[in-house]
């Protein structure tokens, strides 16, 4: 294992289109950096708070990493192989040990787009059935998405899809670290997949969890996402690494997004109550929400969408759904 200091913050060049890494090896753009969260269990948190857009070069999700002792797990890859390339270089630069695992936690493209970087390593890649079929049938329709929505920036992918299963939830042993693979049903998005390492008590959490960053509705079951968080704040974690936004310290990322959903439910249900429509509701959410909004940068671009996709569940709730 060849380790060495790692520089500190490296500022987003929104010009090059490749940048050199310290040993000299051209790595793709963007720049990253691995920050080592717990012994061997690395994370590589993207500074965007927003979707795929042509500011962020398709860099928006988080992404981690684990000296296994016997190859590397990654968990998840980006959102296209430009970004899994440069996510492949940032590992590289902790160690040289055979990446041998790829596991990709979300039906979201951000999420495997940038598989292909790994492909031809003897790598296995898994995910949940759920994601595992998305990435062949929506596959093609991620990779123009992000394309577009970034203005081109993200180049060619060829498409990558996970071929093993996590058929369910179980535990483990990658090299010498234990690691509990749990499914944990549609909260964010259809077959979430998240990672707690017992051992070293961090929650790799992908898009169930988001550090002071709005999260997206537009796929969530929010009623059990709210669950969902609750049973994850019971391990106690030490760290957790969300899909999108800062790491935490602890199960308090959890909490606060909890919260966060918890209030715009209560909020928009009492709205539904008195018939009112999801558009009526706006200033009642804010009111409610403000002191997640001030610390949430991108709370005024989402929480509209957020009102009507709750609006929807409350409805079918009502409904018997
Ligand atoms: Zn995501």
């Amino acid at each position: 294992m060849v380790r060495r200091t790692l520089a500190t913050a490296v500022a987003v060049s929104l010009l090059g289109l490749a940048a050199c890494s310290g040993d000299g090896a051209e790595k793709a753009y963007p720049e990253m950096e691995a920050k080592e969260v717990a012994d061997g269990v690395w994370a590589v948190v993207s500074p965007a708070r927003s979707f795929p857009d042509e500011e962020n070069r398709g860099w928006n999700s988080n992404m981690a990493f684990v000296e296994t002792g016997e190859g590397v797990l990654v968990f998840d890859t980006g959102s296209s192989e430009t970004i899994g390339e440069s996510l492949k270089a940032t590992i590289r630069e902790v160690t040289d040990a055979p990446i041998r695992w790829v596991i990709n936690s979300s039906s979201h493209g951000d999420h495997w787009l940038g598989n292909h970087a790994f492909a031809g390593e003897d790598t296995t890649f898994l995910a949940s059935e759920e994601v595992r079929s998305i990435t062949e049938t929506e596959g093609d329709t991620w990779r123009e998405r992000v394309h577009q929505m970034t203005g081109g920036a993200t180049g060619d992918t060829t498409l990558h899809p996970p071929k093993e299963v996590v058929a369910e939830s179980e535990s483990r042993t990658f090299g010498t670290v234990e690691v509990e693979m749990r499914l944990v049903g549609n909260a964010h998005s259809p077959g979430d997949l998240v990672l707690w390492l017992p051992d070293q008590e961090v929650l790799l959490a992908a898009d169930v969890a988001f550090g002071d960053s709005a999260p997206a509705t537009m796929d969530a079951d929010v009623r059990h996402w709210i669950d969902t968080l609750g049973e994850l704040e019971a391990l106690e974690p030490e760290v957790v690494v969300p899909g999108h936004g800062r790491i935490g310290e602890g199960e308090a990322i959890l909490a606060d997004l909890r919260g966060y959903l918890d209030t715009l439910w209560e909020t928009v249900e009492a709205g539904y109550e008195r018939g009112e429509q999801d558009f009526e509701m706006r200033d009642e959410v804010d009111e409610a929400l403000a002191d997640h909004a001030e610390r949430y940068p991108n709370y005024d671009e989402r929480i509209g969408e957020s009102i009507s996709h709750v609006y929807l569940q409350v409805e079918e709730a009502a409904f018997g759904g």
